[in-house]
């Protein structure tokens, strides 16, 4: 079975567990190849609904993840991302794939920021060799920050668990009707995933989910 295969088979569980529903986010996950994000040791293993390593600690989301998140943002077409922890790429890429299916005729634009230069360099070449270059733009620095020069954002997602207190900089750089998709709790067990919507300058939060990521490290995040 080749990858493309191994791709529609993945997204077919994800369906029927109903991890995947929005047509958009679907052809996304059938088009862009996890596969070429991965570590070398890693790729066997891109079409199998888990995390996996990428080096230094950090991780690949599982795609159940991936597709979830991607389904609450809520992410169309011309919309401006910011991502928090871009590890491998691979999600950045399908937000490009989101936001921007036609880059000629509406382009969206997807910033994600990394904290380690090793990974922030690598996915960046990722990005360049699977046509995404253009689309997404890799930051190395503390995404807790957020990134002012290019705010407000219509969607952010944080894709490393935040302390229970959201960094400050995110809500604020987030667009009035944006939507913010974030783990937060403690630095290793009990996490939730929420989403946070921003209307008038008010903010709504709902818990979806428990989840396990690696923690957000930074200054509004957990010490190192
Ligand atoms: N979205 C990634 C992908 O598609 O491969 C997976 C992200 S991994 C679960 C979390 C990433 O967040 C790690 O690469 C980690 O180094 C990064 N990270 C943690 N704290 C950060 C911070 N303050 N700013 C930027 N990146 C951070």
């Amino acid at each position: 079975m080749d990858y493309e295969d191994k791709r529609s088979k993945l997204v077919e569980s994800l369906k029927k567990r109903a991890f995947l529903t929005k047509p958009s986010v679907i052809k996304a996950m059938l088009k862009v190849p996890r596969h070429k994000f991965l570590p070398k040791g890693a790729i066997e293993s891109a079409y199998i609904d888990s995390p996996l390593s990428i080096g230094i600690g950090q991780t690949i989301s599982a795609p159940h993840m991936n597709a979830m998140m991607c389904e609450l943002l809520e992410l169309t077409e011309g919309e401006k991302v910011l991502e928090i922890g871009t590890g491998s790429g691979y999600h950045a890429a399908l937000c490009a794939e989101l936001v921007a299916p036609d880059y000629s005729k509406n382009p969206g634009h997807v910033y994600t920021i990394e904290r380690h230069k090793e990974l922030a360099d690598k996915a960046e070449e990722s990005l360049i060799n699977t046509g995404y270059g253009d689309i997404v733009t890799v930051i190395c620095g503390d995404g807790t920050l957020g990134y002012p020069q290019e705010a407000p954002f219509h969607k952010i997602l944080v894709t490393a668990s935040s302390p229970k207190k959201v960094p400050p900089p995110l809500k604020k750089q987030l667009k009035n009707g944006g939507i913010l998709c974030i783990p937060a709790g403690s630095k290793e067990w009990g996490q939730d995933l929420y989403i946070i919507s921003k209307k008038e300058n008010k903010f709504d939060s709902k818990r979806v989910t428990g989840v396990r990521f690696v923690p957000l490290i930074g200054e509004w995040g957990f010490p190192e």
